[in-house]
């Protein structure tokens, strides 16, 4: 049994901590705030109450297999539900796509409609020819630690990327491709040197759908802590780490910042390491009154800068992210969507960006380098920034130390 601490408590360090309990490891886990569950929070004001960080998740499986995999299903915990209203994507030029989410027919039905038979045509192949990619990605980057582009041999760096870059792909209207490399920018990415395989996302989202709980993703939080209670995770919050300590690149532990030393054998940093975070979003929260117009769970309105309007489960409780410079009020209303005279309450807010610039370059690898038994997990880290990929990081961890001990007691 390894001394395993964990630092931070968002969804990478609190998904890490149950699987290696489970595993058998003793675990403590040291959050900064007084409370877990990192971006996934709630705001009130006013009687109104806000998701400020995720409000839906694609790739269920991903926080299924967490919970299966550190004790009782999560079915038998809490219950996931799709998103079922489309996203809503409003073009500069006045038009609109209530685009589908997990439909193939859906979308094809919604582009002819709206855009023409050649770019439904289009967008079809486009996203199809995308599904070899995602088995690739699947098995070679989520299920196992990514190896390089090497490893994938000629044809599979062909199947990774069917084209060398996002840039490179043909469309033949340009409100396909806006609709393509939105989710890219809300994770910092600029489009225009993206690797090709990460328009992957819209492969995903329309296979997989978009899924939430009853009353916002905050409901996750209570079922980890409940989790991590049952499997006697030594939990500290308002504790924050200053320092992992380490002797011959070894790990020795932390010292947190009351000046505490804490020894451990593994050290799993789950802190949403700032330095690579791109900066900050400006989050709007409103509170709207029973007169304002129904909209999706996520309305992008594109151009520069993108915009985008959250209204979980339409509630009246609803979050704009803007990326750029302008009131979002104003900017919605200058595009057609005025909603300044049905607001009640008003909160901005500065929010971490999604994630860091995706590509396999710029993320932590899971396991670092330079310090043996020092292990990343989390949205600045592989395989990207979104909750299922950081709770598929924390898998892989868990995996690579559950080997490690094997190993080792193989060798004893
Ligand atoms: C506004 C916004 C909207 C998003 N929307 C979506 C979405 O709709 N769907 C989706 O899948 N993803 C979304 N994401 C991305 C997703 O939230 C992140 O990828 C994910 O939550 C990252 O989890 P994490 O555990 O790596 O980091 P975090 O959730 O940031 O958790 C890190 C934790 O570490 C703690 N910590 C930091 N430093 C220390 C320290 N020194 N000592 C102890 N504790 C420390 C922090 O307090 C925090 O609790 C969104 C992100 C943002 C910001």
């Amino acid at each position: 049994m390894a001394r395993v601490v964990v630092i931070g408590g968002g969804f990478g360090g609190m998904a890490a901590a149950a699987r290696l309990a489970k595993l058998g490891h003793r675990v403590r886990l040291f959050e900064r705030t007084e409370q877990l569950g990192g971006a996934v929070r709630k705001v009130e004001q006013d009687g109104f109450s806000w998701d400020i960080g995720p409000t839906a998740m694609t790739l269920p499986a991903a926080i299924r297999d967490t919970f299966r995999k550190s004790g009782r299903p999560l079915e038998q915990v809490r219950d996931l539900v799709p998103v079922e209203t489309p996203r809503w994507h409003v073009f500069q030029d006045g038009s609109a796509i209530d685009l589908p989410i997990q439909s193939r027919s859906g979308q094809r039905a919604e582009l002819e409609q709206t855009l023409g038979k050649s770019a439904a045509d289009a967008w079809e192949l486009t996203i199809d020819q995308l599904g070899p990619t995602w088995e690739l990605l699947r098995a070679q980057a989520l299920e196992q630690p990514y190896k390089g582009i090497r490893a994938l041999g000629v044809k599979g760096a062909r199947t990774l990327a069917p084209w060398r870059n996002l840039a490179e792909l043909k469309l033949p209207d340009e409100r396909l491709r806006a609709v393509l490399e939105h989710h890219l920018i809300v994770t910092g990415t600029d489009p225009r040197t993206a690797p090709a395989y990460l328009a992957v996302h819209a492969y995903v989202e329309r296979t997989f759908g978009l899924w939430t709980c009853e009353g916002g993703l905050t409901g996750l939080v209570d079922a980890f802590v409940r989790r991590l209670a049952e499997r006697k995770v030594d939990v500290r919050l308002g504790a924050p780490v200053a320092k992992i300590t380490s002797k011959n690149r070894t790990i020795t532990g932390v010292v947190l910042e009351d000046g505490r030393e804490i020894t451990a054998d593994l050290v799993v940093a789950a802190d949403g390491t700032a330095d690579l975070r791109t900066g900050d979003v400006r989050l709007t929260c409103i509170g709207v009154d029973r007169q304002a117009p129904v909209l999706p769970h996520e309305t992008v309105v594109h151009g520069d800068p993108l915009v985008v309007v959250r209204a979980p489960q339409s509630q009246r409780a609803w979050t704009i992210l803007c990326y750029g410079e302008g009131d979002p009020l104003d900017l919605l209303a200058d595009r057609g969507i005025d909603i300044r005279p049905y607001v009640l309450t008003r909160r901005d807010l500065q929010t971490p960006q999604y994630g860091p610039p995706w590509s396999w370059r710029t993320l932590t690898p899971n396991r670092d380098p330079h310090t043996h038994g020092l292990f990343h997990v989390g949205g600045t880290t592989r395989p990207g920034p979104g909750l299922p990929y950081v709770m598929l990081g924390a898998a892989l961890v868990a995996e690579d130390i559950g080997k490690a001990q094997r190993q080792q007691a193989q060798a004893n």
